[in-house]
């Protein structure tokens, strides 16, 4: 497994400890961290006052500023990867595989679609840009928000 966990993917991720995943990273597997990571896997993309208050109905001594502190050091160390939507706090998830996001308008719902960047592959070499970062995001109505939508 240990070799594998530069390209985990998302079903690999299900059973990669998470141990093992923040040494990978460089960092300490503290109870706290493990206990993030254990979060965001369960519920997906979340801000870091979701974060906190799922973490909370366990340790409720944790403060919101160490919580807030882990939360930047893993997402420094690539561990989570901070996903920015449009007017809304920046939502967290743990790194997976390249994927897009689909944001609902209507109820806020982020779904990840894993397909390639295919039109942007070669951007760099097109446009002589060094590209660090890629992230794509579409807004829109999902798929639940739109059938109330037509049947109101
Ligand atoms: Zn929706
Ligand atoms: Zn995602």
């Amino acid at each position: 497994m240990q070799n594998t966990l530069a390209n985990y993917n998302f079903i690999e991720l299900i059973m990669v400890d998470y141990v093992e995943l923040l040494k990978a990273h460089g960092l300490k597997a503290t109870f706290q961290r493990m206990h993030l990571l254990e979060v965001l896997h369960n519920h997906g993309h979340m801000d870091v006052e979701e974060i906190y208050a799922e973490v909370a109905k366990v340790h409720p001594s944790l403060s919101l500023a160490t919580v807030y502190k882990n939360i930047i050091i893993m997402t420094k160390k690539g561990v989570l990867v901070e996903v920015a939507i449009n007017g809304k706090k920046s939502k967290y998830e743990i790194a997976k595989e390249e994927h897009l996001h689909l944001v609902c308008t209507k109820c806020g719902s982020i779904q990840d679609v894993f397909t390639p960047f295919k039109a942007i592959e070669n951007i760099d070499e097109l446009e002589k840009f060094t590209v660090e970062k890629q992230e794509i995001t579409l807004y829109g109505v999902c798929a639940s928000c739109s059938s109330i939508l037509h049947t109101s």
